[in-house]
């Protein structure tokens, strides 16, 4: 009999992107036939998220749409991990239903399933806290020359919000030696920006090590020559120490680029979401030890408690700090963690009224800094063309995928501009955004340029 072809969907953040990618890597291997294309497929992985509502609803509406289009389902990630149950008694094409902490058996899951078509299996470890070190196969579904290294899995904070820990288990690093063998792997394929993911990588090394070990992480990987850009997601603020902060600024190769959710700036608020207060202290550190340096944080507003006074307090911090990049999510309610059953939960209404009055501060303040870029010449990594608008589209070291702004190339020459690769763009237009430029004749690939010229521009 032959084997069904996999078709995939992946949800969620750019963590579960690398699980899926695993996940395809090794059922690859395995020898099935994956495809993108889910029109071709009998039997449809879908990587699921389940972190706030919103990500819940559009997990279960991707599953529903597959298995009315008559495809069998195996249920990966945070909702299979939340709800095993609820997915086998609610979706009968469900086939399997693989946790956060069991990936790495998604072969055997299939296999069984293939040989016997009666069968439905559970894969969910009850606390998903098992994790491999070994470098797996991937099979890369992201665009461009960038690739995600998850170096850890799960959390050790315990944020009154957040069920992360729940569904991904304690903090566990994977080894630098793992990593960076991982990332030469990444390397020979063509990749020229590596994004270190996890749920808090500030706290990298600590479960396994004893100590931070970011910055000797940095360090190793940029040794690694055809690399040109390390970026790292996902810092927390009392861990963001001297010593990362100086390695970036050290190391021309780490993007000068911290991402930082801060979540809130009154301390009271900060307290109840059990995170560290102060925050100011931590950007202000950033700015100093960083030169060049672009601030990317979130902030939640409609915490429980939150008063009109404590988010005037949230928008005087963001118009005092003028973050280069700033998310705000409404905050969502979920049973399962202790801020649920928190008194004086905030109206949805009122929610979406005061994330809307941050996000017009912050508007005009993106507006602003993208202007100052206005003639600057910076490096841009082209990562697809637009042939109705006839440009480029690129990003800076400053943005991530997926988050931040785009560069819109033009290349008047025709010959400046090459899909995964740097180009010298001078830029002319900026909107909040959004910046918009020309490829200079100047192919100077970024690893070649002096450390200043990627920190000061
Ligand atoms: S640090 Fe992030 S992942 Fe960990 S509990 Fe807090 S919000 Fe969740």
């Amino acid at each position: 009999m032959r084997n069904p072809r996999i078709g995939v969907v992946s949800l969620g953040c750019p963590k579960n992107q690398t699980d899926t990618e695993v996940m395809l890597g090794l059922l690859n291997q395995a020898g099935y036939e994956v495809t993108f294309d889910n029109e071709e497929a009998e039997l449809c992985l879908v990587n699921t998220c389940s972190f706030i509502g919103d990500a819940r609803q559009e997990s279960v509406r991707t599953l529903v749409e597959l298995a009315d289009q008559g495809k069998q389902l195996i249920v990966a990630g945070c909702m299979a991990q939340h709800f095993k149950e609820e997915l086998l008694a609610e979706i009968p094409e469900a086939r399997a239903v693989v946790g956060t902490g069991d990936i790495e058996k998604i072969v055997s899951v299939i296999d069984s399933i293939v040989k016997d078509s009666s069968l439905r299996v559970v894969e969910v470890s009850d606390v998903p806290n098992d994790y491999t070190d070994e470098v797996l196969p991937r099979m890369m579904t992201g665009v461009g020359a960038s690739a995600y290294l998850k170096i850890a899995e799960g959390c050790d904070h315990r944020c009154t919000f957040c069920i992360i820990p729940m569904l991904r288990g304690d903090f566990r690093s994977r080894t630098i030696e793992s990593l960076v063998k991982e990332a030469r792997v990444l390397v020979n394929t063509g990749v020229r920006e590596i994004i270190l993911v996890s749920q808090d990588s500030t706290y990298y090394g600590l479960d396994i090590y004893k100590r931070q070990a970011l910055p000797e992480l940095l360090e190793k990987l940029h040794e690694i020559e055809e690399l040109d850009w390390i970026r790292v997601m996902y810092c927390y603020p009392t861990e963001t120490s001297e010593e990362f902060l100086k390695t970036m600024a050290r190391l021309p190769k780490v993007v000068k680029y911290v991402d930082i959710p801060l979540q809130h700036s009154h301390n009271e608020v900060l307290q109840a979401m059990a995170r560290p207060i102060n925050p100011g202290k931590v950007v202000e550190r950033i700015r100093k030890l960083v030169p060049g340096v672009k601030i990317r944080s979130t902030f939640i507003v409609g915490f429980p408690g939150e008063t009109d006074e404590q988010v005037e307090h949230l928008a005087e911090f963001i118009a005092e700090h003028k973050f280069d990049r700033l998310g705000v999510f409404t905050y969502s309610k979920q049973t399962e963690v202790s801020s649920g059953s928190m008194p004086d939960q905030i109206p949805e209404r009122a929610k979406k009224s005061r994330r809307k009055k941050i996000m017009s501060i912050q508007h005009e303040i993106a507006y602003k800094l993208n202007q100052q870029m206005v003639g600057q010449v910076i490096d841009v990594l082209i990562e697809s063309y637009d042939d109705k608008k006839n440009h480029y589209v690129g990003r800076s070291q400053w943005d991530a995928p997926n988050i931040d702004n785009s560069v819109y190339v033009t290349d008047p020459e025709g010959n400046r501009c090459v899909l995964g690769d740097f180009s010298r763009v001078k830029i002319t237009e900026a909107k909040p955004y959004d910046l918009y430029g020309e490829a200079l004749e100047d192919l100077v690939p970024a690893k070649d340029l002096p450390a200043k010229s990627l920190a000061s521009v």
